[in-house]
C-alpha cells in the first residue's frame, strides 16, 4: 500500500485549511519553552500526547495539510513525492521518545490520528494508545470485534474484508481492515479511552497536528475546564493556538530529542525485536482494547467528575458546608455505577456530537 492512502478514501470536500506557511521559533526561544515543558512534565500526574501526521513525515510519510502535504498538493493538481511504503517505514525519533516517556512514567497515554502503525512498531502497548482513525497493521473480526496484529499493511481501507477469517475461530467471523473512511464512526473503545484520558490529563500535548479534524482535534481541550494545560508543538498554526498555554514551533523530532536529554533519558533506536509486526508466525497476537482497561479508566474518570462537582458546589455555597454522606448498600452502589456508566457514554456522545 502506498503511503498516499488518502487516494483510496471517498471524495470529501471539507479538508480544512491547507498549505499554511510553517513557522520556526528562534533557538533560544525553543530552549526556554522546553525548560517550561520539562517543569510541567515533572509536576504533572497524568500526561496525554495527541499525535498527528506531522510526527511521521521524517519517516518519509507525507502529511495532509503541510506545504508538501497530500491535500495541499492535490489542490495544485500534484502528487506527493513518496519515497517509502508503509511496509518499510520505521518509527521516528518522536515515536521512540514517546515509548521511552511512557515507560519512564512521564506520559500516561497516546492518542493518535495516524494509521501508519508506527506507534505499534515502536513497541507501545495497546493499553497505552487510542488509534482513532485505525491502523494499517491491525485487522478486526466483524463478529467478536477482536483486533489482531498483521505483519504487512492492509491492502484495503474503509473497513473492508482484507482476507482471512477470525484467528479465534468465530463462526463466520471475517477480518476487516480498521481504516476509517469519512462516513465511519470512530472506534468506540478507542474514542471512550481517548475522551476520558484527555479529560483526566493535567497536561495534554499535541504533536504534529493542526487539530482540524473533529472529534480528535478537540480532545486536547477536554482538560481545560478542570484547570489542565495544553501544549502544542507544530510548525503550522493550529485551530486551537489561542487556547494553548505553550506553543513550540520546531521539528517535533528536535523537540523530543531535547526534551528527553533534559530529563536525562536516552531514546532507544528502533528495534525490530520490540516491533510486533515483525513476528509473522504469531498470527494470534491481539491488538484489542480490553473491556477491563476501559472500566479502570472509567473509575478514575468518575472519581474526578464527582470531585469536580463537589468543588463546584462548595464554591457556590461558600462558606463551604460539609455534610456527612451515608454509605450506600452495595446493590444500590452497583446500580448507581451502572447509571454513571450510561451517563458517561451519553456525555461523550453529546459532547462529540455538539462539536
Ligand atoms: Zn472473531
Amino acid at each position: 500500500m502506498s503511503c498516499n492512502y488518502a487516494d483510496s478514501l471517498s471524495p470529501y470536500p471539507n479538508k480544512g485549511v491547507l498549505g499554511v506557511a510553517e513557522q520556526f521559533d528562534k533557538e533560544s526561544d525553543i530552549n526556554e519553552k522546553i525548560s517550561k515543558l520539562v517543569e510541567w512534565l515533572q509536576n504533572a500526574k497524568h500526561v496525554v500526547v495527541h499525535t498527528g501526521a506531522g510526527i511521521s513525515t521524517s519517516a518519509g510519510i507525507p502529511d495532509f495539510r503541510g506545504p508538501n502535504g497530500v491535500w495541499t498538493l492535490e489542490k495544485k493538481g500534484e502528487k506527493p513525492n513518496v519515497n517509502v511504503s508503509f511496509n518499510d517505514a520505521i518509527p521516528t525519533k518522536t515515536h521512540m521518545a514517546l515509548r521511552c516517556l511512557l515507560s519512564k512514567g512521564y506520559v500516561q497515554y497516546i492518542i493518535s490520528q495516524n494509521i501508519d502503525g508506527l506507534h505499534m512498531k515502536s513497541g507501545v502497548l495497546r493499553s497505552c494508545i487510542s488509534e482513532l482513525h485505525g491502523n494499517m497493521f491491525a485487522e478486526q473480526c466483524n463478529k467478536c470485534r477482536r483486533q489482531f496484529i498483521r505483519s504487512s499493511p492492509t491492502e484495503t481501507v474503509g473497513q473492508k474484508a482484507c482476507g482471512g477469517s477470525c484467528h479465534r475461530g468465530c463462526r463466520g467471523g471475517i477480518l476487516l481492515d480498521t481504516i476509517l473512511d469519512w462516513e465511519h464512526d470512530l472506534p468506540e473503545r478507542d474514542l471512550d479511552m481517548a475522551f476520558m484520558h484527555s479529560t483526566l490529563a493535567d497536561l495534554n500535548i499535541a504533536l504534529g497536528t493542526t487539530l482540524q479534524i473533529i472529534p480528535s482535534g478537540n480532545l486536547p481541550l477536554k482538560n481545560k475546564k478542570h484547570g489542565g494545560k495544553l501544549v502544542i508543538c507544530n510548525l503550522q498554526p493550529t485551530k486551537h493556538n489561542k487556547k494553548a498555554d505553550l506553543i513550540i514551533c520546531a521539528y517535533v523530532d528536535d523537540i523530543m530529542t531535547k526534551l528527553c536529554k533534559r530529563l536525562g533519558l536516552e531514546i532507544d533506536a528502533y528495534d525490530a525485536v520490540n516491533d510486533p509486526t515483525t513476528h509473522p508466525n504469531d498470527c494470534n497476537q491481539e491488538w484489542t482494547i480490553k473491556p477491563h482497561q476501559v472500566k479502570d479508566i472509567e473509575k478514575m474518570y468518575n472519581t474526578k467528575m464527582k470531585k469536580a462537582a463537589v468543588q463546584r458546589k462548595a464554591s457556590k455555597n461558600s462558606p463551604a458546608v460539609f455534610t456527612k454522606t451515608e454509605e450506600q448498600p452495595s446493590s444500590k452502589r452497583k446500580c448507581k455505577d451502572k447509571l454513571n456508566n450510561v451517563a458517561l457514554k451519553s456525555e461523550i456522545r453529546t459532547e462529540i456530537k455538539s462539536e
